[in-house]
């Protein structure tokens, strides 16, 4: 194991299964002090010598074996390079659907590590995410009665994360209540060994606050595999330290100064895209308006129509991508600007039923990631993408490779840069950010 700040090997490799989920983690990381790399899929070649890397994925709504497959070829990359601990990040709303992917993807990775038993704890307090004997809220209300009832790809409909994650897992899940983890971390690791006699291979861990994060990290910092949403990563740097494994007075230096990567400078214009449909975006979205910002919707039933061939597909999707453009490039000569495809739940499940749940937001991705290609080849260098498909199809578009971390603009969304060019990218979970993140964002890098 590392015992500096400047391992040979990172100490922590971390697997996300979307990119606003990526950057959210090392966002989190980069916060209790770690140097971090974020690479968009799997690469070849050598580790960074950094303290953590995070794999940004897009395999969150993918077939589950193709989520698996990917998911494991990231882990043998890390593996390769000599990391010995792994991460698996989800997203703090657990999205998934019965068919996977968390369940799957989480017993591939022990299968291959050859370990027994993780956990599974999504909570995010700082962004209103708590577990409660198992039950996932947002803020007040459960999951279940949230905006993620209606989500276009992972609706999702019960809060109950021990029987959402039974029904995409071949091995027994249980879960360790609040009580024990207000104990602190022996009582934690004494409910582990308890579950693992009783079969269990997941075990859902209820946390309300960072203080029962930071438990729950003490607790898990010797496991193989954690996997969780971004607010465990708060606690984990410390408990490596207190085993030796990072130096402690580094890591707190490096805390206390907010270290994180300094971003070049990029001028110009900003343009936001929407892909989300989200209630914080859609809430973000109506502010931008409200304050007579520039903004343009785009209606997906424009790209495609039930029976259309490939030919007169791309025919649309390219007159679509222009007319965009034409319009951004007009109107950043004023300002910054926003195009979006977001829309409420009833729209959005009356463009599903005509083309398609997966088809719908694949058509939308694509005209995206052309939009996004045209406005980087016109010089903008500062894209605000929102939502987690939407911004992997984007980095993808754009030929992203690596990711340099900077300051957050709210929990969990920091800016960062493609690495070695003039670009700077702000990739937001749909539901994260306060009604102002748009302008908020793209001020803070003005
Ligand atoms: P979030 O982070 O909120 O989950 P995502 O980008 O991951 O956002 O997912 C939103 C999905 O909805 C994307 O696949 C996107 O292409 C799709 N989508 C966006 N607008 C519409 C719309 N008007 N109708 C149907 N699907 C849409």
């Amino acid at each position: 194991m590392n015992n500096s700040t400047t391992p040979q090997a990172p100490l922590l490799g971390v697997i996300a299964d979307d990119f606003t989920g990526a950057t959210d983690v090392a966002s989190m990381l980069v916060r209790a002090g770690l140097r971090v790399l974020q690479v968009i899929g799997v690469p070849t070649g050598p580790l960074p010598a950094v303290d953590a890397v995070v794999v940004a994925l897009k395999s969150r709504t993918t077939p589950a074996a193709d989520a698996v497959a990917e998911s494991l070829a990231a882990l043998q990359w890390l593996q390769a390079g000599g990391v010995q601990r792994f991460y698996f990040k989800y997203c703090s709303t657990f999205d998934s659907t019965p068919a996977g992917n968390i369940g799957p993807v989480a017993e591939a990775l022990l299968d291959a590590l050859g370990s027994p038993f993780s956990i599974a704890c999504p909570a995010f307090p700082e962004n209103g995410r708590s577990i409660y004997r198992g039950h996932l809220f947002v803020g007040d209300a459960l999951l279940s009665d949230t905006g993620m009832r209606e989500h276009p790809l992972t609706p999702m409909t019960d809060a109950n994360l021990v029987r959402v994650l039974q029904a995409q897992s071949r091995g027994k899940v249980g879960l360790v209540r609040h009580d024990c983890v207000a104990q602190g971390p022996d009582a934690i690791r004494a409910r582990f060994a308890t579950l693992r006699t009783e079969g269990v291979t997941l075990a859902v861990v209820d946390a309300l606050d960072n203080t029962d994060l930071t438990r729950l990290a003490d607790a898990c910092a010797d496991l193989p595999l954690v996997t969780a949403g971004s607010g465990l990563a708060l606690g984990l740097p410390a408990a490596y330290a207190t085993r030796g494994w990072l130096d402690a007075a580094q890591l707190a230096e490096a805390c206390a100064s907010g270290r994180a990567a300094q971003l070049d400078q990029i001028g110009g214009r900003g343009v936001v895209l929407a892909g989300s449909c989200s209630t914080a975006t859609l809430g973000q979205i109506a502010r931008w308006k409200s304050a007579d910002r520039p903004a343009l919707r785009i209606n997906p039933l424009d790209l495609a129509a039930p029976g259309d061939s490939p030919q007169a597909h791309e025919h649309k999707l390219a007159a679509l991508t222009a007319q965009c453009l034409a319009w951004a490039h007009r109107q950043l000569r004023q300002g910054d600007v926003l195009i979006h495809a977001s829309a409420p739940a009833d729209e959005v499940r009356a463009v599903q039923a005509q083309l398609g749940v997966q088809a719908a937001g694949a058509q939308v991705e694509h005209l995206f990631a052309r939009i996004a290609q045209g406005l980087v080849a016109d010089g903008v260098g500062r894209l605000v993408v929102a939502g987690g498909e939407t911004s992997g199809a984007v980095v993808q578009a754009l030929g992203v490779q690596r990711l340099l971390v900077g300051a957050s603009i709210c929990p969990g969304v920091p800016w960062t840069q493609a690495q070695g060019r003039p670009l700077l990218l702000a990739l937001k979970s749909g539901n994260f950010g306060g009604p102002d993140f748009f302008a908020d964002a793209l001020a803070l890098t003005a």
